[in-house]
């Protein structure tokens, strides 16, 4: 751990060695006493926790993810998720949503599902929705219809919205404007953009998840510096596991599966690379995420 802070640190290049100092030494102070986390993005529905899905939870409290939100991808994933919620409502919140890779199998007639599942006391916001135009696993039609579909049940609902983009930006954003005024809140869950996307979106108001993407030497580097720009009251952190692991642990895990206790790991990374000590990210990303899924009425 000490190492990538060191090697964070040197690509951004400002930090003189007695900070780089001070910065290891609260990254040791925090793994003693394990700061409160808030994994906002975890797919715990997903089938590749079939098997010891209460493990992968026990391990990632053990390790300070005190507070997972589960993210509903599909009506069906939706439920699994407020499911699994339901069972420890202090421990977790579910997302309610379509994400835009299965909008073509969402219609008209699946709005009062949804609606219903938003009213469940388990969900903190709406999504994961959005537009995602990599693959068009969905016509963009069909993703920009149901993305509006669901921004407008987020204002009717007075939900906050968890919000999915890829080479989508410039249509997503132009649609994000027409309901920004109305929205109590968005976060561009797994920001990997670049400064324009993410300066688009502070603009808009919304806050911004950071995964282990920012652990990636060869494709999340930009993100080192760009994660500086985040004001400490909009910035949130998710593994987005079993999606994502983060390339530079060690020893490099058996498994390819993600996990929540692996949050820890993304902290000490935003914290170095923001050149702020481990605890007062820890602060600020928990007090965010609380609020901002309802943790806390
Ligand atoms: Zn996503």
């Amino acid at each position: 751990m000490n190492l990538l802070l060191l090697e964070c640190r040197a690509d951004v290049g400002v930090d003189p060695p007695s900070t780089r100092r001070r910065g290891a030494a609260n990254v040791n102070t925090a793994a003693s006493m394990h700061p409160t986390l808030v994994d906002i993005g975890l797919n715990l529905a997903h089938d590749s926790f079939d098997h010891d899905r209460d493990h992968v939870v026990a391990t990632a409290v053990a390790a300070g993810v005190r507070h997972m939100v589960i993210t509903g991808s599909t009506l069906h994933s939706t439920r699994a998720a407020i499911d699994l919620a339901r069972a420890a409502p202090d421990r977790f919140r579910a997302t309610a949503g379509i994400h835009p890779h299965h909008a073509h199998e969402f219609h008209e007639a699946d709005v009062p599902a949804l609606r219903s599942l938003l009213l469940e006391p388990e969900v903190g916001a709406a999504g994961e929705c959005g537009l995602d135009y990599f693959r068009n696993f969905s016509p963009p039609t069909d993703q920009e219809r149901v993305f509006r579909r669901q921004l407008e049940l987020a204002v009717e609902l007075g939900k906050p919205v968890f919000l999915h983009q890829r080479d989508a930006h410039d249509t997503f954003v132009a649609i994000l404007r027409d309901y920004r005024p109305r929205l109590t809140g968005g976060v561009a869950h797994c920001f990997t953009g670049d400064e324009r996307e993410l300066r688009d979106y502070l603009a808009l108001d919304l806050s911004i998840g950071i995964t282990g993407w920012i652990c990636d030497e060869r494709r999340g580097h930009h993100l080192r510096d760009l994660v500086r720009l985040i004001p400490a009251d909009r910035l949130m952190i998710e593994t987005d596991a079993p999606y994502l692991m983060p390339r530079d642990l060690t020893p490099k895990p058996h498994s390819r599966r993600n996990e929540p206790k692996y949050l820890p790991h993304i902290l000490a990374a935003v914290a170095a690379c923001r050149g702020e000590a481990v605890e007062v990210v820890a602060a600020a990303t928990t007090r965010n995420a609380l609020r901002f899924f309802g943790f806390e009425k």
